[in-house]
């Protein structure tokens, strides 16, 4: 069983890591932003409610967050595990997310801490903004999205830290080698191994 989160700052690569990830250990990994991002898309009820949040670069509502993720969690392919992206930010969604695995009886293998530093990520999120054009790539969007990070995501480390669940990775460096770093370190400090 890997039931796996992935902390980090905007631009650290969370979603590529996430994608290999999903790969080695054979269990679906979970964005909430891509969720929200295809429900802007399709133009859902959800979307117009998340867009403007997300193109200022501020957490969408914990409400709205929570709802989606408890509902994202009660489908049958999570039942081997999973991996999420970017959830949680905030220390209600922490609470929200160890009521939804209490009520399933189950219990985080690790929390996935990926750094990078704010110079690489700005260059990188930048880059990202020439290739793909995401409305919340702008640099005074970027830098928005950094503070709030700060502010309300990097603390919550600490609290999973004291749990005993962070494994720090250093994020700078090609795909594959941060991939092999995050998976070597769960297989030395957790026990825990690709299928
Ligand atoms: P990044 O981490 O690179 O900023 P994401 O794709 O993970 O990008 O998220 C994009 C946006 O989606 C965030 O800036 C935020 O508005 C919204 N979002 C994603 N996950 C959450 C969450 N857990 N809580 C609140 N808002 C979120």
């Amino acid at each position: 069983m890997s039931r796996f989160l992935l902390i980090g700052p905007p631009g650290a690569g969370k979603g590529t890591q996430a994608e290999q990830l999903s790969v080695a250990f054979g269990i679906p990994a979970i964005s909430t932003g891509d969720i929200f991002r295809h429900n802007v898309k399709n133009e859902t009820e959800l979307g117009k409610l998340a867009k403007s949040y997300m193109d200022r670069g501020e957490y969408v509502p914990d409400s709205l967050t929570n709802d989606l993720v408890r509902d994202r969690l009660s489908q049958p392919d999570v039942a081997a595990g999973f991996l999420l992206d970017g959830y949680p930010r905030t220390a209600e969604q922490v609470t929200e997310l160890d009521a939804i695995l209490a009520d399933n009886s189950s219990e985080l293998d690790a929390v996935i801490q990926l750094t990078a530093d704010t110079d690489e990520v700005v260059r990188r999120l930048l880059g990202r903004a020439a290739e793909q054009g995401r409305a919340d790539d702008t640099e005074d969007v970027i830098r928005r999205r950094l503070e709030v990070y700060e502010e309300q995501t990097a603390p919550l480390i600490d609290s999973y830290a004291s749990r005993g669940l962070v494994i720090r990775i250093d994020g700078l460096g090609p795909v594959a080698e941060v991939t092999e770093r995050i998976i070597e370190a769960l297989e030395n400090q957790s026990g825990i191994s690709p299928r």
